[in-house]
């Protein structure tokens, strides 16, 4: 089963539009036309159209950082799954560990979204990953598979194939430590093995894998080649045109 390299920059809370169309436009600029990497940038939702007019066009794919699971109505603040397409996106980051620990976003929360996200033709990216007390607890598994199974509670196998997983141990983001690709692999693996024993191994083997915490172009390449790491999501280094590009020739 051959899995398209995805390569995706979460730029979080960060950048003003010119630092946004800028970065973008590297993005685009920089991108060897042989790569074989699919590339999406996840710019905050006030610059998505900004952004877009600098992808539009290009083989770079844009993505939106969180939805509202409702249709439109008095919702004040939120973004909707219809608003994301309208604007140019293909994809969704859910359920990353930052939401869930400061706005509190459950599984079941995670799960809204996803179908939101599946029914307005997004594809999803569902973040999972452990804190380092869980680690040094022995209990990645066991959380891992938690919001596994939560996060994608009445997904059917015919929707499965087309969502993404990011692995995302909370301990590796934004703090400089990365899972060691062989750290890496192994959860990779546990969640490839859980997603079979749900959805059957052929859709399982189709769905990609993200890994992501610290990922920088010095040790994408190793992650990257390990067996069920299929891309990577990226923060901090998705902000330099330059660290990004490097994560994506890397893949
Ligand atoms: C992330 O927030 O998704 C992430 C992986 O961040 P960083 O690359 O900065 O660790």
């Amino acid at each position: 089963m051959t899995r398209r390299t995805l390569i995706a920059g979460n730029w979080k809370m960060n950048t003003r539009r010119q630092a946004a169309t800028e970065l973008a436009r590297g993005v685009v600029d920089g991108l060897s036309e042989s790569s074989q990497v699919e590339v999406v940038l996840c710019p905050p939702a006030v610059y998505l159209g900004a952004v877009a007019e600098c992808v539009v066009g290009t083989p770079v794919g844009l993505g939106g950082q969180n939805l509202y699971a409702e249709a439109d109505g008095a919702f004040t603040g939120e973004v909707n799954a219809g608003m994301l397409t309208d604007i140019g996106c293909g994809y969704v980051i859910l359920g990353h560990s930052e939401r869930r620990q400061l706005m509190g976003e459950t599984d079941a929360d995670v799960s809204k979204k996803l179908h939101a996200a599946l029914a307005g033709n997004l594809v999803p990216i569902v973040c999972v990953g452990e804190t380092q007390e869980q680690r040094e607890n022995g209990e990645t598994e066991q959380v891992v598979s938690d919001q596994l199974k939560g996060s994608l509670a009445g997904l059917d196998e015919a929707r499965a194939a087309g969502i993404v997983i990011a692995y995302e141990p909370v301990w590796a983001i934004g703090t400089g430590l990365t899972a060691s690709p062989e750290q890496a692999e192994a959860v990779h693996a546990f969640i490839r093995q859980l997603l079979s024993d749900d959805f059957g191994e052929d859709v399982a083997g189709q769905i990609r894998l993200q890994y992501g915490g610290s990922v920088k172009p010095g040790n994408a390449a190793e992650l990257l080649s390990q067996k069920n790491i299929d891309g990577a999501l990226v923060g901090g280094a998705s902000l330099k045109a330059e660290d990004f590009l490097g994560i994506i020739a890397a893949g």
